[in-house]
């Protein structure tokens, strides 16, 4: 893991716009008024945490367009509950109104704990929401959990997924109940994890766990990509926290440790290098190197002789990244493994820590960018003359506009993590890059030189 004294050694340039030989962006910082960010707003942040958890209640006390804005994360739709607040609920007070709208959700929708989202209305017309839960939970007897994350008490969603996060900590808090392990009879684990950050798209979740539990270890609780509350409940029983996004991981593997006293590792699925070395850094944490060794050789052999076939393909082309922090500096490292070069690398959102990730693995003129506009990405992709990008939806129409071909990422169909997932991501780069469509078309759209 990049600590801050590690980043005090590098020079961070003034600019949100730099080449590599001159240092790291200015990052985390507010977006310039005018321009057409990429970034979401703090709510949406503590959604994209708290929206997977199984079985659970998410109120938004805001007007109807903050719950819809919120129903769809992850490229997958969740049902969301507004209490609607209106003009008058916003100048006289939406109390009553929210506290009906949970009574009512719970008992129709029967969860097992509520959350309540506070959205930048409510949190202005001074609403009492943590009153109002309190109220909510005497009654209905689950956690009712007020989540303050107003769009404007951040520059970007990054702050929601450190509130989202924090949110849980009551969760983890709540003593045990009875037979709420989810060991199933048939299973013979040794050893227990909790895996922090990740969301688990396209199965990416089932790749890390079938590693794991072949190495006779089992996952408790998958902060949020596979958790209820009873698995959050439960999860201080682990005997480590795996760290998979540092951005959104790091509270409650924080948290547990300095509470309950499970040790934390930083692990990265994305990459070859990255899944054997964090299977190594396991492996000597519980005392099995030897088993470790023999999975990973076993699973790369599985994987090799195709792997091959596309990194000859793949070797020395140009690559763009523009995605969320945390991925960029894995990503990189995954790209650095192909033999590809890394030419554009930007985050809506990244932290120093991300963006430094991300340098260790790039070319000293690699452009680092931070809060990237879509002029500023067309402008990259024209410039820098990438032969794939690779980044989220909302990058992904101008980048095949300009005739660059793109790969999503969060992807669509099947999982990037681990030795299988590596096979897949290799494949889909190979794919779009190769695709016969790139023949037939003529680029003759002016461009913005
Ligand atoms: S910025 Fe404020 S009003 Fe807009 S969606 Fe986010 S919380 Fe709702």
């Amino acid at each position: 893991m990049i600590s801050e004294s590690q980043i005090e050694n590098f020079k961070i340039t003034p600019f949100k716009i730099t080449l590599k030989k001159d240092g790291l962006p200015k990052c985390s910082t507010r977006t310039t008024p005018g321009v057409i960010t990429q970034r979401s707003c703090v709510y949406y942040g503590a959604r994209w945490v708290l929206a997977p958890i199984k079985n659970t209640i998410h109120v938004v006390h805001g007007p109807v367009g903050c719950a819809y804005y919120g129903a769809y994360v992850r490229k997958k739709n969740y049902l969301t509950v507004s209490s609607d607040a209106s003009e008058v609920d916003i100048i006289y007070g939406g109390e009553k109104k929210l506290f009906n709208t949970i009574i009512e959700a719970a008992r129709e929708l029967k969860g097992d704990a509520v959350f309540v989202y506070v959205t930048c209305p409510t949190a202005l017309n001074g609403d009492d929401v943590e009153g109002i839960c309190k109220k909510a939970e005497e009654i209905l007897k689950i956690p009712v959990i007020p989540v303050y994350c107003p769009g404007f008490c951040g520059y970007h969603q990054s702050k929601g997924h450190e509130i989202g996060m924090k949110a849980l900590f009551r969760l983890i808090d709540l003593d045990y109940e009875n037979n709420i392990d989810n060991k199933k009879d048939d299973d013979n684990s040794k050893f227990t994890v909790n895996i922090i950050g990740e969301f688990d798209v396209a199965d990416d979740l089932k790749a890390i766990k079938n590693l794991l539990n072949k190495l006779g270890i089992r996952v408790i609780c998958t902060f949020t990509g596979d958790c209820n509350v009873k698995s959050i409940i439960n999860s201080k029983k682990a005997e480590l926290n795996l760290v998979h996004c540092r951005a959104t991981g790091k509270y409650i593997a924080d948290y547990m440790e300095e509470k309950y006293g499970i040790p934390q590792l930083k692990v990265s699925f994305f990459g070859i290098t990255n899944t054997q070395k964090s299977l190594l850094d396991i492996g000597k944490f519980f005392g099995i190197e030897d088993e470790v060794v023999r999975l990973i050789n076993e699973e790369y052999n599985k994987i090799k002789d195709e792997l091959n076939f596309y990194l000859e393909k793949l070797e020395g082309k140009r690559v763009g990244i523009f995605m969320g922090g945390s991925k960029i500096g894995m990503l990189s490292g995954a790209f650095r493994d192909m033999g590809m070069e890394v030419v554009v690398v930007g985050s809506q959102f990244g932290s120093l820590e991300d963006y430094l990730e991300a340098y260790m693995n790039v070319d000293e003129n690699t452009v680092l960018i931070d809060d990237a506009s879509n002029i500023d990405l067309q402008l990259l992709m024209e410039n820098k003359k990438p032969d794939i990008f690779v980044g989220g939806t909302k990058e992904k129409y101008l980048s095949l506009k300009v005739g660059i071909p793109f790969v999503s990422f969060p992807q669509d169909d099947y999982p990037f993590t681990g030795f299988i997932g590596f096979l897949n991501f290799a494949r889909e780069l190979y794919r779009n890059m190769y695709h016969p469509i790139w023949k037939m078309i003529k680029f003759n759209f002016p461009t913005m030189d």
